[in-house]
């Protein structure tokens, strides 16, 4: 494979780029392939590589890159119209009654134009409606580039995770392991009438991907109810992909407080929504007293692409076919690593799918989870497969990142670059890009 002129092109980017990018993640060793356009479930890069990319821009891009007909119609209509106002439009009213009418916990909604700031107004909007300060975060969850949650160490000694945040924001940030029942009931027995909120991914998607063993969910439910404090669930990934339009919340059957989307609900444009039972959401200005606003919020085309990408889901089989392919994959990826590496989880549901470098696994397989980790206490990896972000962390990181992420990328398959992040599959793959898939797995692990 040639990459001169990606290489070029990095080059240049590294003048006038920090790290040559837009976001980290994409810096990807020695130096990434830049994209010069989709087509289908592919991608094909400025050198004209062609991969089967399972990145799907990090979550968004649930048909791929050639989006179904009525959505582009819809983007060309709303672009060419306007494209944006200051003003309401009809099309934000259809896509929250949209997402009202599918998403139990969703009475009312409030779109801005990220994930990140999702995230960010939904703690605001505990903390104003509870009028506490507190809020309990999982160690390695994600919930954007913001303030409150980036924040690693224990829950008596929490730091910023990163520079430029003063240390004493922290203290007001309660980092727990995911999947841990004792260490979240002694922090509220500790904390309980100053927490605000628990913001958890129902399944953690940006470490490796962690499902809830049995009863977490609810357990975190029965503690928010004890104590007054809101159960947040950030849905930006697993909202309109996992459990299909009842989303994650829907396939676990907890009923959180408060959910943040973004990723699929804008169909491949900048997006993110706060929603809930009104008698919270109203407490967001004008309604209420906590401040939220902003000028692109709601955007026309992003409102149009991303409702017109829902009703097309409920309309085909989408769902099923993306959650069959990705059943394909992972269990095709079992027999893979039972034959070549044992000590390895292959993790993931519906069109998510990893696998976790994990440095142990259990003498006998039968049984276990052959489609991805599910976290089923009778299965022999039990005890091995990771729980917490921690586990996640302990794994050969290093060997994904630099041996066989760039294995997979000479063979034409285009995966995250890390460990951590999800992969995904689109209604644009076919079980030939599987198969094919899983030959390059074959070679590569
Ligand atoms: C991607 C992601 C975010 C951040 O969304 P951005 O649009 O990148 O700001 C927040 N939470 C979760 C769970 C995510 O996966």
């Amino acid at each position: 494979m040639n990459h001169d002129r990606s290489r070029a092109l990095y080059d240049r980017a590294l003048s006038v780029l920090a790290g040559g990018v837009n976001s980290s993640v994409r810096a990807t060793m020695p130096y990434p392939f830049f994209i010069s356009r989709g087509d289908g479930a592919h991608v094909v890069d400025a050198d004209g590589n062609r991969y089967i990319d399972y990145v799907m821009g990090y979550g968004p891009l649930l048909y791929g890159h050639d989006v179904p007909e009525p959505v582009q119609a819809a983007i060309q209509s709303h672009a060419s119209a306007g494209p944006m106002y200051g003003a309401p439009t009809e099309i934000e009213v259809d896509h929250a009654e949209f997402v009202a009418r599918h998403v139990p916990s969703v009475e009312m909604i409030r779109f801005v134009n990220s994930g990140t700031e999702a995230t960010v107004s939904a703690v605001r909007l505990a903390r104003g409606y509870t009028d506490r300060d507190k809020i309990v975060v999982m160690q390695g969850g994600y919930h954007g580039a913001q303030e409150s949650t980036l924040v690693e160490g224990t829950p008596e000694n929490p730091h910023p995770s990163t520079a430029g945040i003063p240390e004493s924001f922290a203290q007001y940030t309660i980092p727990v392991p995911f999947n841990d029942e004792a260490a979240i009931r002694e922090i509220f027995e500790k904390h309980g009438a100053e927490i605000a909120g628990v913001l958890v991914e129902p399944i953690l998607a940006n470490m490796g991907i962690v499902m809830p063993v049995d009863g977490y969910h609810e357990t975190l439910r029965e503690l928010c109810d004890d104590h007054g404090a809101l159960l947040i669930f950030d849905e930006v990934i697993t909202g309109f992909r996992v459990g299909g339009l009842g989303c994650a919340q829907s396939k676990f059957g907890v009923t959180p407080d408060l959910t943040t989307f973004g990723k699929i609900i804008g169909g491949g444009f900048p997006v993110g929504a706060i929603g809930g039972r009104a008698e919270i959401i109203e407490h967001f200005t004008p309604s209420g007293d906590v401040f939220q606003s902003g000028t692109f919020s709601g955007h026309p085309v992003t409102m149009a692409a991303g409702l017109a990408y829902l009703e097309y889901a409920a309309e085909h089989d989408v769902y099923e076919h993306i959650n069959t392919l990705g059943d394909r994959l992972r269990r095709g990826i079992s027999d893979i690593v039972a034959d070549q590496a044992p000590e390895y989880t292959v993790v993931g549901t519906d069109s998510m799918f990893k696998t976790i470098f994990t440095r142990e696994g259990p003498d006998d397989r039968d049984g276990h989870c052959a489609a991805g980790c599910t976290q089923n206490p009778e299965c022999p990896r039990y005890g091995l497969c990771p729980k917490t972000g921690a586990d996640v962390a302990r794994t050969e990181t290093d060997r994904w990142e630099r041996i066989f992420w760039q294995e997979m990328k000479e063979q034409g398959i285009f995966l995250t670059a890390n460990q951590f992040e999800s992969q995904f599959v689109s209604y644009a793959h076919t079980a030939e890009d599987v198969d094919r898939t899983l030959e390059a797995y074959k070679e590569a692990i």
